[in-house]
C-alpha cells in the first residue's frame, strides 16, 4: 500500500465515527520521499519527537506550506523549550512544573502561545514521562495560572496492557477537568482510540510503513 492508499484507510475510519478528528501523521525517522508523498496527499499534520530531527526535516519545508501543523509528541527537555516554541504548533507532552516554567517564558517572550496537552502516565510506569494521575490536578492548576493553554490530555498505555482500559481512564480524567481533547491512538490501536472518543491520534508506521 502506498502512503496515500494508507491516508485515505485512515481517514475512512475516522469517517465512520460521525466525529471531527485530527490525523497526526508521525514522520519521525521516515524517508523523505515518504513525508512528500503525504504532503502531496494533502497532509499537512504532522508529528516528530525529537526537536532537532524535526527542525531539520521541517524548516526547510515549512515556507512552502504555510498552513503546515506540527505536533511535539514526544518529551521536552528545558533546555530545547526555545527551539521547540520557535518550530511546533502543539505540544503534546507537557508532564512537570518546570517545563510550565520555561515553557510559559519562552511563549511569552517569542509571543507564540501554543495549545498544550498533559501527558499522563496512565500506567504508572517507571520509565515513562507523564505526570500520575494523582498529580493531574495541581499541574493543570500549576499551567493555567502560567498562562498556558491546556486544550486536552495524552497517554501512551503500557506495552503489554489492554490499551482500551487506559483509554477510558485518560477520557474519564478529561472528563472530570473539563478538558474537550484526547491524543491517544497509535498505529496498533488507533481503532480502539477513536471507540474511547480519541480526538487526535497519532499514526506512523501505519501510514507511512515501517521505520
Ligand atoms: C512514535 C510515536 C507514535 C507513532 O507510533 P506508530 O506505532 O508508528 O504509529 C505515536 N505517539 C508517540 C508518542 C510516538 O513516540
Amino acid at each position: 500500500m502506498s502512503v496515500s492508499e494508507n491516508i485515505k484507510a485512515i481517514q475512512a475510519k475516522i469517517r465512520n465515527t460521525g466525529r471531527s478528528v485530527d490525523l497526526i501523521a508521525v514522520s519521525k525517522q521516515q524517508p523523505d520521499i515518504r513525508i512528500d508523498e503525504a504532503l502531496s496527499a494533502g497532509l499537512r499534520c504532522f508529528g516528530e519527537n525529537r526537536v532537532h530531527e524535526a527542525q531539520s526535516r521541517w524548516s526547510p519545508r515549512r515556507p512552502k506550506y504555510p498552513d503546515l501543523k506540527l505536533h511535539l509528541i514526544g518529551s521536552l527537555q528545558t533546555n530545547k523549550a526555545d527551539d521547540a516554541v520557535a518550530l511546533f504548533d502543539v505540544i503534546h507532552t507537557l508532564d512537570r512544573e518546570k517545563l510550565v516554567d520555561v515553557l510559559s517564558e519562552e511563549m511569552a517572550k517569542q509571543n507564540r502561545h501554543l495549545p498544550c496537552f498533559i501527558q499522563v502516565n496512565t500506567g504508572a510506569e517507571d520509565q515513562k514521562s507523564g505526570v500520575a494521575p494523582e498529580g493531574l490536578k495541581a499541574l493543570l492548576a500549576y499551567a493555567r495560572a502560567a498562562q498556558i493553554d491546556v486544550i486536552g490530555l495524552m497517554c501512551i498505555p503500557p506495552i503489554d496492557a489492554p490499551p482500551g482500559l487506559h483509554f477510558a481512564f485518560l477520557k474519564t480524567l478529561a472528563d472530570q477537568h473539563g478538558l474537550k481533547n484526547l491524543s491517544m491512538g497509535m498505529s496498533d490501536d488507533y481503532e480502539t482510540a477513536l471507540m474511547a472518543g480519541s480526538t487526535h491520534i497519532r499514526v506512523g508506521s501505519c501510514l507511512f510503513g515501517a521505520r
